[in-house]
């Protein structure tokens, strides 16, 4: 459901900060992150559509005691904008019950140099986003030769 006013104009790339490498598929920038919309049991839609990004000024998570859990300021995607970036080294970043749900830090690297560069959340009650780490992750406009979207 796009609105006219909902985005800004032109397509963005987020890419690895150190390398240059292309980390997601062209997407336009969201004035702002859409809210999370629950479904049935604990699972939640994807926050993003494919398309689209949006920065998120808080962390995924919150602790009981509302300490943060990952990056504030993230760069959101819908998991499937996310080129085929490989699995951080250390399984535990990968944990979930049935997916993967973020807790323990960035969990996918960059193709180009490995930096960390973002965490995917997909498992079965986590919202289900692609966040990329704004310390490592540069914005970048699209050009022709960009991976298109599908
Ligand atoms: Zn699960
Ligand atoms: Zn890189």
């Amino acid at each position: 459901m796009r609105r006219a006013g909902d985005t800004l104009t032109g397509v963005d790339v987020l890419v690895c900060s150190a390398c240059g490498t292309a980390l997601t598929r062209p997407v336009q920038r969201l004035l702002q992150l859409p809210a999370r919309q629950p479904l049935a049991g604990p699972a939640y839609a994807a926050t993003v559509a494919p398309g689209q990004w949006a920065v998120d000024p808080e962390p995924a998570f919150r602790t009981g005691r509302g300490e943060p859990v990952g990056s504030g300021g993230c760069f959101v995607v819908h998991p499937d904008e996310l080129l085929a970036l490989p699995p951080h080294a250390d399984p535990r970043r990968s944990s979930g019950c049935c997916g993967r749900d973020g807790l323990d830090g960035p969990n996918v690297v960059c193709p180009g140099c490995g930096a960390a560069v973002a965490t995917v959340l997909d498992d079965c009650w986590t919202y289900r986003e692609a966040r990329l780490e704004p310390q490592l992750v540069t914005v970048r406009t699209a050009v022709a030769g960009d991976a298109d979207s599908g």
